[in-house]
Order: C-alpha cells, then sequence, then structure tokens
C-alpha cells in the first residue's frame, strides 16, 4: 500500500505541532517546531509563503487541520483514512472513538506502541520486511487490525538488531495499558480495545467527524 515518502518534518510545520515522526531527533533541539529548538527560525509552515501567511481562523479549517493531523501520526493516506472513517462510521458506538480505535489496532502502531520502532515509519518497515508475527505467524500488512487476545512478537532473530535495542534502551517508552508485555519486552499481546481515555494522543476527534459528515 503506499505511504508518504517526502519530509516530515514539513508535516509538523504545517501542523505547527509536534507529531513525533522522526523518532530520536523529535525529542532533541533540532526539532524545528521544539521550544527553544536550534531552528527555531523554521518554525513556520513550509513553502514560500509559510512565514507571512496568517492563519484565518474558520471552523472548516479547524476540522481540516485535525483531521490532515490524525492521518499523519498515524502515516496514512487520504482514501485509506476516508476508508477506515466509513467502517468507523458502520459500527455501534462513537464514530471518532471507532475511528481512533482503529488506528490504535493496526500492527504498525502496536509494533510501535510496544517501543520496537522509535517512530510509527520505522515500526512499519519492521512489519513490511517480515520481522514481525501474530500469533507465531509472519505479518507483512502494516494495517493488520490486532484483536484482543492476539500476540504480536518480534522474531527472535530481529531482537538481536541494534535499531530495535538501541530504541529499547534510549526512548523508554510505556507500553499503554491495553498492551500486556511479555519475553522481555519483545512480545505484547492485546488486552484490551482502548478506550478513548488510554490513547494518548491529543486529536479532537469530534472535529474529523464534523468534516466528513458534512
Ligand atoms: Fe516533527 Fe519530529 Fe521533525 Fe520535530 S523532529 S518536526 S516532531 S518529525
Amino acid at each position: 500500500m503506499a505511504r508518504y515518502t517526502g519530509p516530515v518534518c514539513r508535516l509538523c510545520r504545517r501542523e505547527r505541532t509536534k507529531l513525533f515522526l522522526k523518532g530520536e531527533r523529535c525529542f532533541t533541539l533540532k526539532c524545528p517546531v521544539a521550544e527553544n529548538s536550534d531552528r527555531q527560525k523554521r518554525a513556520f509552515p513550509p513553502g514560500m509563503h509559510g512565514r507571512d501567511r496568517q492563519r484565518q481562523g474558520s471552523e472548516y479549517l479547524g476540522q481540516l487541520r485535525e483531521k490532515q493531523k490524525a492521518r499523519r501520526i498515524y502515516g496514512l493516506l487520504e482514501q485509506q483514512f476516508r476508508n477506515l472513517y466509513e467502517e468507523a462510521s458502520r459500527r455501534p458506538g462513537m464514530t471518532g472513538t471507532n475511528l481512533l480505535q482503529f488506528l490504535e489496532l493496526r500492527l504498525d502502531n502496536v509494533a510501535y506502541r510496544a517501543g520496537w520502532g522509535a517512530s510509527r515509519a520505522q515500526a512499519r518497515q519492521f512489519v513490511r520486511h517480515g520481522h514481525v508475527t501474530v500469533n507465531g505467524k509472519r505479518v507483512t500488512i502494516p494495517s493488520y487490525r490486532v484483536r484482543p487476545g492476539e500476540v504480536v512478537a518480534l522474531k527472535p532473530i530481529t531482537r538481536e538488531n541494534a535499531f530495535v535495542k538501541r530504541n529499547q534502551d534510549m526512548l523508554d517508552r510505556t507500553v499503554p495499558g491495553w498492551l500486556e508485555t511479555g519475553e522481555n519486552g519483545f512480545a505484547v499481546t492485546i488486552r484490551v480495545v482502548p478506550q478513548r481515555e488510554q490513547i494518548d494522543e491529543s486529536i479532537k476527534e469530534q472535529l474529523i467527524v464534523e468534516l466528513y459528515s458534512k
């Protein structure tokens, strides 16, 4: 499935907030949107007129930016995101919460939440390259939706990978409560479907629902 392959810091600059798309660099002063950044002079939206553009506040703009932010955090293209929304809207319950749950339950996101990838893009690459198993079977589809009870693990040979070791040592990421770690952090069991309060992304999902239901 296609994915965005362009420069990612400009996506954060567009949203004027950190989306944590680059792993370790996002926690350093090299991040152009960090406070006190070395590159603070680039903390304006990208493009020729980014520096001059004054943001006109409108209801539509707020909704659009929120949707773009969510889409970029999880690394989905527009059609993939739209399809997920359509499915979420057909499910019982709140559409916005359903949508966030679907995003969280993606296999690449679980590999990221488990602390194996420094970013969702790196976690996705681990999945694509066959380093991740679900219930002992290799799954190479980043959008695979995990279910409660399933065990997601890194292949034994990948556990020796220098990137994985470095991520586990350096990033010190807390595994969310809906996952249960095992095998020295190289496997996670999906305990439950995450509730909204267990999803720590600052996304206003109601704005996304308002945008798509126009
Ligand atoms: Fe975004 Fe990370 Fe780049 Fe900062 S370093 S702008 S958080 S991708």
